[in-house]
């Protein structure tokens, strides 16, 4: 091998992965089992004791997971990564060892849906309070930051609306205030935008969306930037104090800059469990190898239906960063060069009730609540993703009454065009 840096759609191949040792196989096997043979007492008690890396049981790591693992971060540019059940689960895991009970976070106010529903009630049941911000309006994260604030989280790519969020200005903000940045990166994927080269700590996916890419298997990860300095004045004591179940190790005095990874699988998945079945880890990390040529076919195909869309006289507004007129351009021209994304609404003038007709007439989009499928879908979701959230709060969060998400699929453009055509036509 010469000594030249693997390439993107390199690393998305081979990443992680070789021939199986023992076997020769060259596709990565689904080590389907729950446990792992020791090979003495002393290995087995250096396992448990966090003084050597090995497998243990499945709920804590599994080979399959841990070619996944080494693969994502590799695409991130992270020093290592948790594969954990959902996307949600990673959430969990993520804020678990930064928050304390009756401390805070701030997030984004454009957020996916199931993540304003988690932050608001189930989190709160954790005693973990969410302050929102408006990632439009970056003063908004400054003035939320308060001595208990342990960290900020904002999507790159919001889902649904598809705006584009200033990383750079939002991680200057965290710096700041001494908390790490977190980065929903699902609906951009590592191929359009990497945050971690545009400051952020803590990078989680919904493995389901574009990096899985194929609408079979949930799954969730969460990649350590290993920039974050976890020992300043006691904030994180889960990362800079001795673990009383672990013989009293300091985990970033132990693992340095993978230390956030490792506490999210040895206090937060151990413990809390959401493990990632290995045939998900598997059919995810064959999804990945062609991320690099479905990506930027979603983003091509969703620019052409974009610009279709605007040219139409049954709809009010696209709001579609790859759109030279969209108020994102700029950020995507800067963030996303390659391509917008594939995930965006569109507003219709005959509102609420244009859109539950536009879903119940359109057949080769799938009327369906998920995104970053190889199949174009669409959504109204104010009637459904969306439906928990008063009005005010469905404006705020991209979701009007008059608005219908698509994530645009990998089909013949044309197609979809046609299909649109007639559902808004008819
Ligand atoms: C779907 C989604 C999630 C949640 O992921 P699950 O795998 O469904 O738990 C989180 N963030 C974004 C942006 C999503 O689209």
């Amino acid at each position: 091998m010469s000594d030249r840096l693997p390439g993107f759609s390199t690393l998305a191949v081979h990443a992680g992965a070789q021939p199986d040792p023992t076997t020769g196989a060259r596709a990565t096997p689904i080590y389907q089992t729950t446990s792992f043979v020791f090979n003495d007492a002393d290995h087995a008690a250096s396992l448990f004791g966090l003084q050597a890396f090995g497998n243990i049981y499945t709920r804590i790591g599994n080979p399959t997971n841990a070619v996944l693992e080494e693969r994502v971060a590799a695409l991130e540019g992270g020093t290592a990564a948790l594969a954990v059940a959902s996307g949600h689960a990673a959430q969990v895991v993520v804020l678990q060892q930064l928050l304390q009970p009756g401390d805070e976070f701030i997030a984004a106010r454009k957020l996916y849906g199931g993540s304003i529903n988690q932050f608001t009630h189930a989190f709160k049941s954790f005693g973990w309070n969410v302050v929102w911000a408006d990632p439009d309006d970056i003063a908004s994260f400054e003035r939320a930051v308060t001595p208990r604030t342990k960290a900020i989280f904002i999507e790159s790519i919001a889902n649904p609306s598809g705006s584009i969020t200033d990383i750079e200005a939002i991680s200057t903000v965290a710096r700041k205030a001494g908390v790490p940045l977190i980065v929903d990166n699902t609906l951009a994927s590592p191929y359009l935008i990497r945050p971690i080269d545009h400051g952020a700590d803590i990078v989680v996916h919904s493995l389901t969306k574009f990096l899985g890419g194929h609408g079979n298997s949930l799954g969730g990860i969460i990649v350590d930037a290993g920039t974050f300095d976890w020992s300043t004045g006691g904030k994180y004591p889960m990362l800079s104090e001795p673990r009383p179940e672990y013989h009293g190790i300091r985990l970033q005095e132990t693992f340095g800059n993978f230390a956030f990874a490792i506490a999210c699988r040895v206090l937060g998945l151990r413990d809390l469990g959401p493990a990632l079945s290995p045939f998900n880890a598997f059919m995810i990390l064959t999804g990945i190898e062609t991320l690099p040529l479905r990506m930027q076919k979603h983003c091509d195909n969703a620019k052409a239906v974009a610009e279709y869309l605007a040219g139409h006289p049954a709809v009010a507004s696209v709001s579609y960063a790859g759109l030279a007129s969209d108020k994102y351009n700029q950020l995507a021209r800067k963030y996303a060069p390659k391509g917008a994304g594939a995930v965006f609404t569109f507003s219709l003038k005959g509102g609420y009730d244009a859109g539950v007709s536009l879903v119940s007439k359109l057949q080769l989009f799938s009327h369906l609540a998920n995104v970053g499928d190889t199949r174009s879908l669409v959504i109204h979701p104010a009637s459904t993703t969306h439906s928990q959230l008063d009005d005010a709060a469905k404006i705020k969060s991209g979701a009007g009454p008059d608005v219908v998400r698509l994530s645009i699929g990998i089909e013949d453009k044309e197609d979809l065009i046609a299909d649109l055509e007639q559902a808004l036509g008819a």
